[in-house]
């Protein structure tokens, strides 16, 4: 067979694009058995980012030969989420819509002695192939094979006793050459094509042929194929077609995560996430849920580049986009996570203000929202301590830690003015509230370091609305996952997930919608969830800041 190598990619490219009218077209080729992850962000980076680049198209087929493991919900998912990446097909495709010039493609292949039926059971045929033994029927009369694969065709044989082979090279060192399957019978219907066939053609044998069908120009694919050229070109070559140049890139993996359909499907229905959108997965579904643009993602894969070199990514350069891209983007918004009261004892009890604060602090010309302000406000619990941890011990060259509040000391209270504490209330060991004294700012004014996020009641003595806040951290806390049996489910982090009840929100956060995307000032970027109900705003949390603040 023809084997096209790198060196030969301009003339070859020169004869396919007077075939397909100067144009390139490439395919993003998933499988409807799940939903996409951000491997797959890296697949439809190269294929449609390619055909973009060269002022092609791209045509997104689904390759869906195994009607057993796929679903219209997963066609449909996928359908979504290329759009939400901002990819356009060119058109929408199925494997599954050529089912017929498949067949008749298996008929002159077994016509011209290049395919036979086969009725060696799964377990013969691996023994045989590892013993480089053809199969018994290898050299039936074509008219035999002929008339057993209509048998086949029309659900006279049953499921597991015939199987069509390619009659390939069964003495090539190449394993993917000998003799491999191209349809098996299976009684399912398939999400397309319905009831209409019982024989299904495997990917081997119809990846090339739709690939060849669809006049795609390069054929994109990941390293685990680069064995699979050979029969890749057997197939078109004897079957006299047009040939698709093909090119393989390495797989994209991420640490601390696993992005194989078998292992998130296992997570998925196991009930080890809370479903293919759970924020936690690197499911392209469950990062849009967390809050990432994709933007970011297409940013990493611009990053990590299209390489032949496997590619296993730390998790913290994917936190790098997503934090760089929602840096610039994300509307920032006052909350407090875990609430302990302030009180301002020199305000009167039915004091209610507004102070206006920044949709972009670092913008002199940034819009400004509302934030009520109040005798009662909330900090969070980490911003007070009763002793402050840098007065005691007191060292020359020690440099000032804890810019929280503590008594005697003052801090700024974001966008309203300056509290002075004098003191808090408690029981037992437990702080109930803190009290200080609040003065307005002046402008010119010297200001302490510590700057304090907070949230005030917009009707004096009523709390502010509370929010439920989900924060993520790795989902296996070992960086390469196990490989082996169900070994890697151990390496799961059982802290993936900590919900945070009785946060609190400034009447801005508390009217957002799902998807709305906030920097929460110092304790990171969220989004909201869909969870979120008219009585309960839920928001995850995409990822923390740089300057971690707050845990
Ligand atoms: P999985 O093991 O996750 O099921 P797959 O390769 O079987 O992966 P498909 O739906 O068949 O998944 O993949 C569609 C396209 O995306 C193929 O071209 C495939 O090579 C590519 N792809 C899948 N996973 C990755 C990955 N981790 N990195 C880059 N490309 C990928
Ligand atoms: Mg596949
Ligand atoms: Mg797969």
């Amino acid at each position: 067979g023809k084997v096209w190598h790198l060196s030969n990619t301009r003339e070859k490219l020169a004869e396919h694009l007077k075939e397909t009218g100067g144009k390139v077209i490439t395919r993003f080729p998933p499988e409807p058995n799940g939903y996409l992850h951000i491997g797959h962000a890296k697949a439809m980076f190269v294929d449609f980012g390619y055909a973009e680049n060269v002022g092609g198209e791209c045509i997104l087929r689904f390759d869906d030969t195994n009607p057993e493991a796929e679903k219209q919900e997963y066609i449909d998912h996928i359908n979504d989420i290329v759009h939400w990446m901002g990819y356009k097909p060119s058109k929408v495709t199925h494997s599954a819509y050529y089912f017929k010039e498949l067949h008749e493609f298996a008929v002159e292949l077994i016509e011209s002695g290049h395919a036979y039926v086969d009725h060696q059971t799964a377990g013969e045929i691996k023994h045989y192939r590892e013993e480089r033994r053809p199969s018994p029927w290898r050299d039936r009369p074509s008219a035999e094979s002929l008339k057993l694969f209509d048998d086949m065709k029309h659900g006279l044989i049953d499921e597991g006793k015939a199987t069509l082979r390619m009659r390939m090279d069964h003495k090539n060192e190449n394993f993917n050459m000998f003799d491999l399957i191209a349809y098996r019978i299976k009684f399912v219907e398939h999400p397309i094509s319905k009831a209409e066939w019982c024989i299904y053609p495997s990917y081997d044998y119809t990846h090339c042929l739709v690939d060849a069908l669809e006049n795609i120009t390069h054929s994109l694919c990941t390293l685990e194929f680069e064995s699979r050229r050979a029969s890749y070109y057997w197939l078109l070559h004897v079957l006299d077609t047009y040939k698709p140049l093909v090119w393989e890139y390495a797989r994209l993996n991420i640490t601390h995560n696993v992005l194989s359909k078998r292992k998130l499907n296992k997570l998925v229905t196991q009930g080890f996430v809370h479903g293919w959108d759970d924020p936690r997965l690197l499911t392209l579904a469950g990062l849009r849920r967390r809050g990432v643009r994709p933007e970011a993602i297409k940013n990493l894969c611009r990053e990590v580049g299209i390489t032949r070199a496997d590619t296993e990514i730390p998790l913290h350069k994917l936190d790098h986009h997503i934090r760089a891209d929602l840096d610039s983007t994300s509307e920032r918004v006052l909350a407090v996570l875990r609430p302990l009261k302030l009180v301002l004892t020199n305000l009167p009890e039915e004091y209610s203000q507004t102070v206006e604060a920044k949709v972009f602090p670092g913008n002199p010309e940034s819009a400004t929202y509302p934030v009520p302000l109040s005798r009662v406000v909330y900090i969070e619990e980490t911003d007070f301590q009763e002793t402050d941890p840098d007065l005691q011990p007191k060292g020359p060259g020690k440099k000032e830690k804890f810019f929280g509040m503590a008594p005697g000391k003052e801090c700024v209270l974001k966008y309203a003015g300056l509290v002075k504490c004098h003191g808090c209330k408690k029981d037992r060991d437990r702080i109930l509230e803190v009290h200080g004294d609040f003065k307005p700012l002046v402008a010119g004014q010297k200001l302490p370091k510590g700057v304090l996020s907070w949230v005030g009641q917009a009707v004096p003595g009523r709390e502010p609305p509370r929010f439920e806040a989900r924060l993520y951290d790795k989902l296996f806390k070992t960086s390469s996952v196990a490989e082996t049996g169900d070994d890697w489910l151990e390496d799961l982090n059982p802290q993936s997930l900590t919900t945070v009840e009785g946060a609190l929100a400034t009447p801005r956060l508390a009217a957002a919608k799902a998807g709305d995307k906030f920097q929460l000032e110092r304790l990171g970027f969220f989004c909201v969830d869909p969870d979120s109900t008219s009585d309960k705003l839920v928001i995850n949390r995409t990822c923390t800041l740089k300057a971690d603040f707050i845990k």
